[in-house]
């Protein structure tokens, strides 16, 4: 069933209503704007808000779908607000909207398969009108209720032009370059701080803006490559940003997300939801921050820890941030986050103790990074700007790892992993870099 559902407030709140069109996907032309639909949505909703109405059309739409047998759904919807909150990746803020969105998402379970996407306005105008309907003509919304296919189109054409408020739609911007996103705002932010500081660089074409809707369309994808037994790499083909890969460790007490990436799509979370899902995400630094509220949302809001030392290149803080303190943390049993500094005051490291058949493993983002001889790794303050890390803060990575027992080192690229004696590697590897300098 495709379902394109509109709703109509004429003020913000105002007289609102529902308007949808539901259309049998499998007949010819579905896709047109203008195909025949099998059943219509037509109701007045009282003085609400725009956003009420839109949920409510969707909810409304959606309880009728499921009492027609429908076993698979596609919503089209003209907000992109709705769309993003629907597939988790925005939150949903307001209580009576939290309320709508849990509806929508219980009757969306109920079908086999569901997908929903954002079209602008002129895809619309068969929900629109019947939403503009149901506020002119409450008895001829009913009659079109009560009827289908043809019949009904002939109503709604008779209705005028459309008198209904549009709310302009905020955007959660992403910066090109690191691939970090911002909270919701109607226009991109002035500047991306993480990119201006002298670690990162600003995009030789200037400071560019991007949307996740944007990099869908693009062609970007995730795929999930199994490293070893419990741990899976997670990157975007083509690649986009600094072009990290995030590292799934999968634990019998639940699944961590170590450092973050910035796409996330549908296919993403019903892969990573097989996997198990995600307890908690911890990650490196801030250039890796990337969406990691959208993907903290779509697994239930689970924490995400950061140290405190980097609080302040936090952007876009989501209920689940957890700014933790210290030397090191255990987050569940047997991984356990420790902050190394260097290439910022807060960058850490992850442990896991069952990584390498219980050998452990240290998963290091950039605060060490594998060389390309990966018997090596190395340190630095910036990468892309070439700056070195100064000697007492590579001393300070040494020692504070030094209680910790692992085999491998996974850094940020795909590949780059020292695969056996990784604490030896780090020792010489530290004494190589502090005799250069
Ligand atoms: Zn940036
Ligand atoms: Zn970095």
């Amino acid at each position: 069933m495709l379902i394109r559902a509109d709703g109509a407030a004429r003020g913000n709140p105002g007289p609102a209503s529902a308007g949808a069109v539901l259309i049998d996907a499998d007949q010819p032309g579905a896709n047109d704007p203008a195909a025949p639909p099998v059943a219509v949505i037509a109701q007045p909703l009282g003085i609400r808000t725009n956003n009420y109405a839109e949920w409510t059309a969707v909810v409304l739409a959606l309880e009728r779908a499921a009492e027609m047998g429908a076993v698979e759904v596609e919503l089209v919807l003209d907000s992109k607000l709705v769309v993003e909150q629907l597939m988790g990746r925005w939150r949903v803020k307001e209580p009576t909207l939290i309320r709508l969105h849990r509806q929508a998402l219980s009757t969306l379970s109920r079908f086999t398969r569901w997908t929903a996407r954002h079209e602008g306005r002129a895809s619309n105008v068969a929900a629109d009108a019947l939403a503009n309907l149901a506020l002119d003509d409450p008895a001829a919304a009913g009659r079109a209720e009560a009827a289908s296919g043809r019949e009904v189109q002939a109503l709604w054409s008779k209705g005028g032009s459309d008198p209904g408020t549009t709310d302009p739609e905020p955007e959660a911007w992403i910066c090109a370059t690191c691939g970090v996103q911002y909270p919701l705002s109607l226009e991109p932010p002035v500047a991306c701080p993480i990119c201006e500081d002298d670690r990162q660089y600003v995009g030789w074409d200037g400071q560019r803006w991007t949307t996740m809707a944007q990099l869908v369309a693009a062609g970007h994808r995730n795929h999930l490559t199994e490293e070893e037994p419990g741990l899976v790499s997670i990157g975007t083909e083509p690649t986009f940003a600094i072009g990290q890969r995030a590292l799934l460790v999968r634990t019998p007490a639940g699944n961590v997300l170590w450092d973050c990436i910035t796409l996330l799509d549908p296919a993403t979370v019903a892969r990573v939801r097989e996997l198990g899902g995600i307890a908690a995400i911890a990650i490196s630094h801030p250039h890796f921050y990337d969406a990691m509220t959208s993907w903290s949302a779509a697994f239930g809001d689970c924490p995400v820890f950061i140290h405190a030392a980097d609080a302040e290149w936090v952007q876009y803080p989501g209920p689940g941030l957890r700014l933790w303190e210290g030397d090191s943390k255990e987050i569940l049993p047997g991984v356990t986050l420790i902050n190394t500094g260097g290439h910022f005051p807060g960058s850490t490291v992850l442990h896991w103790a069952g990584g390498a058949g219980g050998r452990g493993v240290l998963l290091t983002g950039d605060s060490i990074t594998v060389v390309q001889d990966r018997h090596w790794v190395s340190f630095m303050y910036s990468f892309p700007n070439l700056i070195p890390l100064a000697d007492a803060q590579v001393r300070r990575i040494v020692e504070v790892l030094r209680p910790f027992r692992y085999e491998r080192i996974y850094s940020l690229w795909e590949g780059r992993v020292t695969s056996t004696d990784g604490p030896g590697a780090l020792q010489r590897s530290a004494e190589r870099y502090l005799s250069h300098r």
